[in-house]
């Protein structure tokens, strides 16, 4: 295999499997979709079948998101763009009226809109914490309430899924792995995960199921710094045991399925995609 056949640096060349129509005559929603790994979700659920809304949170992102339209459509999809912010209660709810406008209902939420903002902990301002838990923590709060109150109202329709509804979080190795000088993201993360379990716990008996996706390294922009120079790669490198980066295909194919029917009896998990991060690998040789 040539290593270097989809990227710059060393990487790997995906297997191009052809995606399988699991998600027919479903509508997802997709948070923070104009980019990085929204954005491969947003594209292979519509490939599976779905009917995608790509949310998008400022005016700088909309040719971006109607980019990823445009590729749905191009492929025959059905796809719309749709700004919030999803830390602003008003703007989220708009945006679910806006998408049951369109598509009447929705069957899948994938929260993924998140960012970072790193600092030391002495050096942190309020300003910072808070924009952190707002987008990455509250903001699937107030994206994840709206869409259960349509999967409760809609409940389960059989010919389109055993289930009334799917939440996907996309949570973060930092769920479990502390940061040093990413302490608010590493505690928005940690939130996600009780976030989840408690309304995977609450929903089930609604036959609604809530699940998070753990990435390790994803080549995105959120951490270009970690793997757009040949020595911040390899330094990444020392963490990864299966010793590439993760690429945002490897995250949608995941999604794709734990959204499915095919993962029906999988509820309030933690699915890592980390190529291993979680598994000491400084023990490799230590310890
Ligand atoms: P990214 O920067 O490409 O994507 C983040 C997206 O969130 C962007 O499209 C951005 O516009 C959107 N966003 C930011 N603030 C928003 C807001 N207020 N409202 C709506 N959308 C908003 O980076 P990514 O790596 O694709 O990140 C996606 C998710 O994956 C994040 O939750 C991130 O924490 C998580 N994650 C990424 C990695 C990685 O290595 N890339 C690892 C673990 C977890």
């Amino acid at each position: 295999m040539n290593s270097e056949q989809n990227s710059s640096l060393p990487g790997v060349t995906l297997p191009q499997c052809k995606p399988a129509r699991l998600l027919v005559g479903q509508t997802a929603l997709v948070t923070g979709a104009s980019s990085g790994i929204g954005k491969s979700i947003a594209a292979a659920m519509a490939a599976a079948g779905a009917a995608v809304a790509v949310n998008y949170p400022f005016d700088s992102e909309h040719s971006p998101a109607a980019e990823v339209v445009e590729l749905i459509q191009s492929l025959g999809g059905r796809a719309i763009a749709v700004k919030a912010d999803v830390s602003r209660e008003d703007q989220v709810q708009a945006m679910f009226l806006r998408v049951r406008e369109e598509f009447e209902t929705i069957d899948i939420l994938v929260n993924n809109a998140g960012l970072q903002q790193d600092a030391p902990i002495d050096e942190m301002t309020l300003q910072q914490w808070k924009a952190v838990i707002d987008v990455n923590l509250t903001g699937q709060f107030l994206c994840a309430r709206e869409a259960i109150r349509e999967f409760k109202r809609r409940g389960v329709v059989e010919s389109v899924s055993c289930a009334a509804g799917k939440i996907l979080c996309i949570s973060s190795v930092h769920e479990v792995i502390p940061w040093a000088g990413h302490v608010n993201y590493a505690a928005s993360k940690g939130g996600v995960m009780m976030m989840m379990k408690s309304l995977a716990q609450e929903l089930a008996p609604h036959r609604i199921r809530v699940n998070s996706i753990c990435p390790g390294a994803i080549r995105t922009p959120i951490n270009k710094a970690a793997w757009s120079t040949p020595e911040a790669y390899n330094d990444l490198m020392k963490l990864i045991p299966y010793k590439r980066i993760g690429e945002p295909d490897d995250i949608a194919r995941v999604a794709v399925w734990l959204a499915s029917d095919q993962a029906d009896y999988i509820n309030g998990e933690s699915l890592f995609v980390d190529g291993g991060m979680c598994l000491y690998p400084g023990f490799a040789e230590g310890g």
